[in-house]
């Protein structure tokens, strides 16, 4: 089950630093949504503050009809998938994948079930047994957000997980999360500096820039008719 996401009136200062300033944003059930923006815009810092790796100073952060934003991490019904893919060295796929629900108590048939169910979506049920540093980039990142998924969230985070992928990686990629989120009905929210990553994956894009929000709209509207003149220019200048 996915659900929605209401961000109201978000502020976040690192001391006297104000990197987030008065955000809101509504995210619907189901919907692939990305951040969008150049490096330092905050970006990482609002995702994080979503999955409770960073405290809120002003605001609230709902999911579903649940205020979450009190919430530790774990309690939260979210699942980050990094860009750095964070895989133990020491486990196998089937162990990397299985270790934050064995942190729940989940059952062992049950870890069994999701595990194997995961792999199978991401087809790498061939490689459970083997150990992270048997596997290529490509492979590693399946594995990471198959580690997400097994936690059957309402909603996923990733933050720039194609940006440690080569060209053509990162292109077959983009296309198998589209699928993902097809097929998982999922509520998404995917961060990246990249405007073609952004315009080919998201159903709204979310501009971000110096603390505040620029612009939401399809790809098609940001495009077409941007909001300000930093989305005119942003937008319509690939990096
Ligand atoms: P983005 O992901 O868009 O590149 P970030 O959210 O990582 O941006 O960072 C936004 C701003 O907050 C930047 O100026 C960054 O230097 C600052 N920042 C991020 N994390 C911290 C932190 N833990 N302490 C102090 N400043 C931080
Ligand atoms: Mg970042």
């Amino acid at each position: 089950m996915s659900a929605a996401i209401d961000i109201r009136h978000l502020t976040k200062r690192f001391g006297a630093l104000t990197v987030l300033d008065d955000i809101s944003l509504q995210i619907e059930d189901g919907e692939f949504v990305v951040f969008l923006g150049p490096s330092g815009c905050g970006k990482s810092t609002l995702l994080r503050m979503i999955a409770g790796l960073e405290g809120v100073d002003e605001g609230e952060i709902a999911l579903g009809d649940r205020r979450i934003d009190p919430l530790p991490p774990g309690e939260r019904g979210v699942a980050m998938v990094f860009q750095s893919y964070a895989l133990y060295p020491h486990m196998t796929v089937r162990q990397n994948m299985a270790f934050g629900l064995e942190n729940v108590r989940t059952p062992k048939d049950e870890i069994e079930r999701r595990t194997d169910a995961a792999a199978k979506i991401l087809e790498i049920d061939h490689l459970l047994d083997r150990k992270p540093q048997m596997l290529s980039g490509g492979q590693r990142q399946r594995v990471a957000i198959g580690r997400a998924i097994v936690k059957e969230p309402k909603a996923f985070l990733f933050d720039e997980p194609l940006s440690n992928l080569d060209a053509a990686l990162r292109g077959r990629t983009r296309l198998e999360l589209a699928q993902l989120h097809q097929r998982l009905g999922a509520t998404m929210i995917f961060v990246t500096h990249d405007q073609v990553e952004a315009m080919t994956l998201a159903d709204r894009i979310v501009v971000m820039h110096d603390r505040r929000i620029e612009q939401i709209g399809t790809p098609m509207e940001v495009y077409q008719r941007p909001a300000t003149k930093f989305v005119a220019g942003f937008v319509g200048s690939p990096a």
